[in-house]
């Protein structure tokens, strides 16, 4: 006796609708969501508001979803209460799945019952039955937990073998290649209120690699770089790299698509290579004393080779990422070729002043004198030399400045003692610091051209209590 119901059919029209917003509650974490910003809304209180709104738009759905079966179920009571209360008419139940379904619709409605009439009772118990049907299938499980859903285990082992795929590369040689997990494929079911479909291989495997199967996306505007949006989400830009490994970070491009999920992968692949390659054998480093250069100073005097082997190895990786190796085997192609550096053991000589000074540079000869020249006084003298001569401090003593000066450039200033202070001026670099104590003859700049200058030169200037003095009467040129 087949008829036709409407008890069955406004019975699954009723669960139907409740079903899907169960599971929305149960997932909603799945939607979609592209993140937008505009750098002009940064503050933390703006950026609260639009979070807040976005929930309101994620969530109003649920809402309605609720409301809306409640009115209907409403509806349909009042409804069957009025027109069918007098004439019963039989439906089936069908049968909504292939197991676990009971067989006699649930009798605990005894109380309910003298309130409600046959056909709202039977409604109720269609729905009942609806929830209690289930889904049957398969489900991956990591350490007995079930992380995906499939309709046959042939579906699950597809999902697994793509994974381990995933993390081989075809030209190379495994041994094993092994789950960290325990990992199962094992039969389950799944109540129909709860899971209505089952997962796609792509889903599983974004959820197994990623952990959530939430999507966060940022698409990149104009001027923005990962340290950029980095901030703006408040997670590390390491975070950021790991999320989109396949991401250039120097060369983003507008309207590229950002992920800002940082992956935590639920099932852990390792593999086990097996790699012959060559490699280098770094040289060792060899020190030799020379009485000839001062404690401190080094000098190469044969400069090192490497050496090549040839190495049967074992490589480990863990989801891609190399985590060690294990040479097994190795044949010496060439020695390394020792480097020997010059060691120097003489005392230098004392960083003070000597009270004699020295001239600056080993060349050069002067080009402009101290005193006046066209109408203003120059306070040192030019001496002639190309740009990165080796320029020496006068005498032994303690630099004062070292840096950028005015016109004078890069410059040095030493104080000698005895209110004497040296400065050179318009040098290419700097090699000490204010601070430093030199020594007579020291290394301390190289010559160059900046600051006021007309052309490549070094100004050398004498001080004596502070008024620059003729370094003529100082030192010979
Ligand atoms: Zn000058």
């Amino acid at each position: 006796m087949k008829k036709f119901s409407f008890i069955d059919f406004f019975a699954k029209a009723v669960a139907t609708i409740i079903s899907p917003f169960y599971q929305m509650f149960k997932r909603v974490q799945k939607k979609k969501r592209t993140y937008h910003y505009d750098l002009a809304l940064k503050s933390r209180r703006i950026s609260n508001m639009s979070k807040m709104k976005d929930f309101a738009q994620t969530h109003w759905k649920i809402g309605a979803g609720v409301l809306a079966s409640l009115v209907l179920i409403g509806i349909l009571s009042m409804s069957f209460n009025g027109m069918l209360s007098a004439s019963p008419v039989a439906g089936e139940v069908a049968a909504v799945s292939t197991t676990g379904v009971p067989t006699a619709a649930s009798s605990d409605g005894e109380t309910a019952a003298a309130t409600m009439t046959p056909y709202q009772q039977k409604i109720v118990d269609d729905v009942k039955l609806y929830m209690q049907a289930s889904l049957p299938g398969f489900a991956i499980t990591v350490n007995n937990n079930e992380i995906a859903f499939f309709k046959s285990s042939d579906d699950a082992y597809v999902v697994l073998n793509t994974l381990k795929a995933n993390f081989k590369e075809t030209d190379k040689i495994y041994t094993n290649v092994y789950y960290k997990e325990v990992v199962d494929v094992v039969p389950t079911a799944k109540a129909l209120a709860v899971r209505s479909k089952y997962d796609s291989s792509e889903e599983s495997l974004y959820y197994i690699t990623k952990g959530t199967d939430e999507q966060k996306i940022h698409e990149v505007k104009k001027g923005e770089n990962f340290w950029v949006i980095a901030s703006y989400y408040n997670v590390g830009v390491a975070d950021l790299i790991k999320a989109n490994p396949d991401v250039v970070p120097e060369r983003l491009q507008i309207g590229q698509q950002i992920s800002l999920i940082v992956p935590k992968p639920l099932i852990t692949v390792a593999t086990v290579e097996m790699a012959t390659y060559e490699e280098p054998i770094p040289f060792d480093i060899e020190y030799e004393d020379n009485a000839d250069m001062y404690k401190g100073e080094f000098k190469t005097k044969v400069a090192g080779t490497n050496g090549q082997r040839m190495v049967d190895a074992e490589i480990y990786h863990e989801n891609g990422i190399e985590v060690g190796r294990l040479v097994l085997d190795e044949e010496i192609l060439s020695d390394p070729g020792i480097k020997v550096v010059y060691r120097g053991t003489k005392d230098p000589p004392p960083r003070k002043g000597t009270g004699v000074l020295a001239k600056p540079t080993s060349r050069g000869v002067v080009t402009s004198e101290f005193g006046w020249r066209w109408g203003r006084r120059h306070n040192g003298i030019d001496i002639g030399v190309a740009i990165g001569t080796d320029v020496k401090a006068a005498d032994g003593g303690v630099v004062i400045f070292s840096g950028t000066k005015g016109g004078y450039g890069k410059c040095v200033m030493i104080d000698h003692g005895a209110n004497i202070v040296t400065l050179y001026a318009h040098n290419s670099k700097l090699y000490v610091q204010k601070g430093d104590k030199v020594f007579k003859g020291q290394l301390i700049a190289a010559s160059g051209n900046t600051g006021v200058s007309t052309g490549p030169h070094l100004h050398f200037e004498v001080q004596k209590n502070g008024t620059p003095v003729n370094p003529r009467n100082y030192l010979k040129f």
